[in-house]
């Protein structure tokens, strides 16, 4: 997998944007060096957003069922992995890390979740006989159950199906990012794209009622959470299945009323369901941030045709126009994939002068690479490695020039950080914009983590800003 920019990007098919300043570690509540009877655990999570926020409510689980948490997984009675497929070379680390346990699992509980869990299913067993949990994440909600029966002593455990139209919500959560906390508000996937295994490893698409994601803003907010990041494969398909039947726009307003909510931002947005209200909403509402991540994946028509992307290229560019025209200055990102079977030199040239003409703040850009139970799988037409390699390399210098033009012009400009991390050895502080950039700035207090300050910028770099508090 090739991430490019990262100026501001934390999507779900990539890992997170990495700050220069590191932020500040959140004290892991729980954590111990658990007696050798005592239940403990221990997660590695791989993959996307969601991926990390459904961790944090299995940990959340656990710690309610009375495990602790342990800082390596020698020490864990229950050791888990919560995979991604996404990319191939994902789904072989995850197998790398269950190899490790051939022979050391020695009594401890190994489990899979997530993404591999559900399309490798019970093979794993087989592949790994050590390894006694494999549940999807459509089945989180029997999560509890399972683990019932993991604890009385059941060796081949499994949560497999799909066919759930519950979300997966827990009492507790563990937040593992003490700054912005996420709300898994739609799970699940009602599209299909040929190259995505998402739909058949998170199941059809499930919206949450919006009393019981109102209900969590409400603790966040009041727990000291100011920033709130909404979560879904597919985020603004939202659709309340309460009765009060909200749409995504009045989520996003109400949510932004929620009292000691500062900043509400969500990922990832498809394109299809992409409208002006949710552009009205972000001129309207201060709270809302003036990001807005939304995937193309290919600037060639023809080419989106072939990954079903249900847009052509003409259709995106007028929502990227409708996004220019708001009168707040919206920050704009997004997804690119090169060399998907059949894509041509012409096709790719589309895809260049897409990127010129939508002047994106950031790009996550990834080779094409083929996943097992996806139309494109028997494409045929496969573009050769060196090729997309050549492409992606292309893409990125392309794009990495937009970068450095468009943050260039943010020099002498003013922004509002969220400060989120420290290195108190250079003396510098770091935090997002509400456009997501990540700027790093010097300043002569030295009580800043989780407050909100102006910061002017100074120098620009393609992937972030670097200014100085003005206080
Ligand atoms: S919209 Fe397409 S790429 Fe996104 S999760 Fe659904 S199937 Fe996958």
């Amino acid at each position: 997998m090739s991430k490019a920019y990262d100026i501001a990007l934390e999507n779900l098919t990539g890992a997170g944007a990495r700050a220069t300043v590191k932020p500040a570690p959140l004290p892991l509540r729980g954590i111990s060096d658990a007696p050798a009877d005592a239940k403990s655990f221990y997660i590695e999570t791989f993959g996307c957003q969601m991926n990390d926020h459904d961790t944090e409510k299995v940990e959340g689980l656990l710690l309610a069922r009375g495990y602790q948490a342990v800082a390596t997984p020698a020490q864990a009675s229950l050791v888990l992995y919560n995979t991604c497929s996404i990319r191939e070379k994902a789904a072989q680390k995850v197998f790398s890390r269950i190899g490790d346990w051939k022979t050391l699992a020695d009594g401890k509980i190994v489990g899979v979740l997530g993404c591999v869990a559900q399309q490798e299913g019970e093979d794993i067993f087989e592949r790994a006989p050590w390894v006694s949990l494999v549940c999807g994440s459509a089945s989180y909600t029997k999560l509890p159950d399972l683990l019932d029966q993991v604890e009385a002593g059941n060796k081949r455990v499994t949560g497999l199906s799909l066919d759930i139209d519950e979300t997966f919500e827990t009492e507790l959560t563990r937040r593992d990012n003490r700054y912005r906390a996420y709300i898994t508000i739609i799970e699940g996937c009602d599209y299909s794209c040929s190259y995505c295994v998402v739909p058949k490893t998170r199941g059809p698409e499930r919206s949450r009622r919006s009393d019981s994601v109102l209900d969590e803003a409400r603790r966040l907010a009041d727990s000291g959470f100011t920033e709130i990041q909404l979560l879904g494969q597919t985020v603004n398909s939202y659709r309340d299945p309460s009765p009060r039947g909200m749409d995504f726009v009045g989520l996003l307003r109400a949510i932004a009323d929620v009292p000691g909510v500062r900043r509400v931002r969500f990922t990832t947005s498809h394109p299809n369901d992409f409208h002006q209200g949710i552009i009205d909403a972000i001129d309207e509402v201060p709270a809302l941030c003036d990001h807005i991540h939304l995937p193309v994946q290919s600037g060639s028509t023809r080419i989106l045709k072939a990954m079903r992307r249900t847009y052509t290229r003409d259709e995106y560019l007028e929502k990227i126009a409708a996004i220019r025209a708001a009168r707040r200055p919206i920050s704009l990102t997004s997804d690119m994939i090169v060399g998907f079977p059949g894509e041509t030199e012409d096709d790719f040239q589309d895809t260049l002068t897409l990127l010129a003409a939508s002047q994106y703040d950031g790009v996550y850009s990834f080779k094409y690479s083929p996943r097992p139970n996806t139309p494109a799988l028997s494409m045929d037409d496969a573009i050769p490695e060196e090729e997309k390699s050549r492409r992606l390399a292309a893409l990125m210098d392309h794009q990495r020039q937009i970068q450095i033009a468009r943050n260039d012009a943010l020099i002498g400009q003013s922004f509002e950080v969220h400060v989120d991390g420290h290195n108190p050895q250079k003396k510098i502080w770091g935090g997002r914009t509400s456009c997501n950039r990540l700027l790093n700035f010097t300043s002569p207090l030295d009580t800043l983590l989780g407050t909100y300050v102006s910061v002017r910028v100074t120098r620009a770099g393609a992937n972030s800003l670097f200014g100085e508090h003005a206080v």
